[in-house]
Order: structure tokens, then sequence, then C-alpha cells
């Protein structure tokens, strides 16, 4: 904000990255790295580092997940009991039961991380909600961590979040030294 008025990181968007540590939208360094499933993208905070999430990408697979979760557990467990009762645990259905168990317990800790960020998330979303533009301008403002203007990819995707491509090319036009060629008087 007391770099670019253009943008404040503390009014919330939901399809912006977010940094749970410092709560505000920070800038990002996009760091890429390559699995055996292609290529990955992490954001990682400018202030702290902290790897940063979207809350519009996150929150469908927090739901699909807790949903896959309870239902494997819902399954696994009444089939394994029922397996274990009659002594049948060579059977394919007891097979099936660790297997979907298996599944809950990896799969659930993974949604009740994102769960837990996602609140943190809702909750200053909404006490962000409850203020003025003027309050949310002023801890702007105030916040510890101030955006900077870069000359950057990671910094037109930052600023294309909150503003559309022309006001994009306009900040890049307004910052951006040695790409601002000033008309003749
Ligand atoms: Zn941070």
């Amino acid at each position: 904000m007391q770099n670019l008025p253009e943008i404040n990181h503390c009014s919330p968007n939901l399809k912006a990255y977010w940094c749970a540590a410092c709560k505000a939208h920070n800038t990002f360094d996009i760091k890429s790295s390559r699995t055996s499933n292609g290529t990955t993208w992490t954001y990682h905070c400018k202030a702290c580092r902290f790897s940063m999430f979207n809350p519009s990408d996150v929150n469908p697979w927090e739901k699909g997940l807790f949903i896959f979760t309870v239902l494997a557990f819902l399954i696994a467990i009444p089939l394994g009991l029922i397996c274990l009762v009659k002594g049948d645990t060579n059977s394919n259905s007891f097979s099936l039961a660790l297997i979907l168990a298996g599944f809950g317990a990896f799969v659930g800790p993974i949604a009740w991380m994102m769960n837990k960020y996602m609140k943190k998330w809702n909750v200053w979303r909404s006490a962000q909600r409850r203020k003025s533009p003027e309050q949310l301008t002023q801890e702007g403002m105030n916040h510890p961590f101030q955006p900077e203007y870069e000359s950057s990819g990671d910094f037109t995707e930052w600023a294309q979040q909150f503003l559309t491509p022309e006001e994009v090319e306009q900040l890049h036009l307004k910052y951006g030294r040695g790409m601002f060629i000033p008309t003749d008087q």
C-alpha cells in the first residue's frame, strides 16, 4: 500500500494467494519443482517465506478429501469388524477394509491441514469484511510488510490477482524503470 497504493494486500480476495502467517496477500516468489506427475508450483511469501495458498483452489479439495475420509472410514470400520467377528481375515472384504482405512489415514491429515488453513482464512476474511474501506486502507498502510514493485513475471502474476491486464500494464508503465519512455515536452 505504501509503495503501491493501487493494491491493498489487507483487503480479502478469495482468488488471491494468501499468507496465513502474515495474514495478508503478500507478494510472492514462485518456485517450480518437477515431480513424476509433472511440474508443480509453490508460492512463497516474500516477507516470511511461508508457503501461501489460494483459498478458491483449496476449498473444493478440502471438502472433497474430507468427505472421502469420512466415507472411507464409514465403510472400512463396519466391514473390518464384521470380518474380524466372523474370523474371516483372509477374505477380499477384509483387504478392502484395510485399503480403505489406509487411504483414509493418509488423506485425513491432508484434509485436516487444509481445513486448519481454510479456517484461518475464513476468520480473517470475515473480520476484514466488517471493516470500513478507510479502516482497510489504514491497515494496509500499517502492515509490517509492504509489497514493492518489481519488473518480474512473479510480480505481474501477483498484481493480476487484483487488477485487469490493462491496469497491470499501467503499473509497469508507472513504476517500471527503463520501461517507461517519457513523451517529448
Ligand atoms: Zn508471510
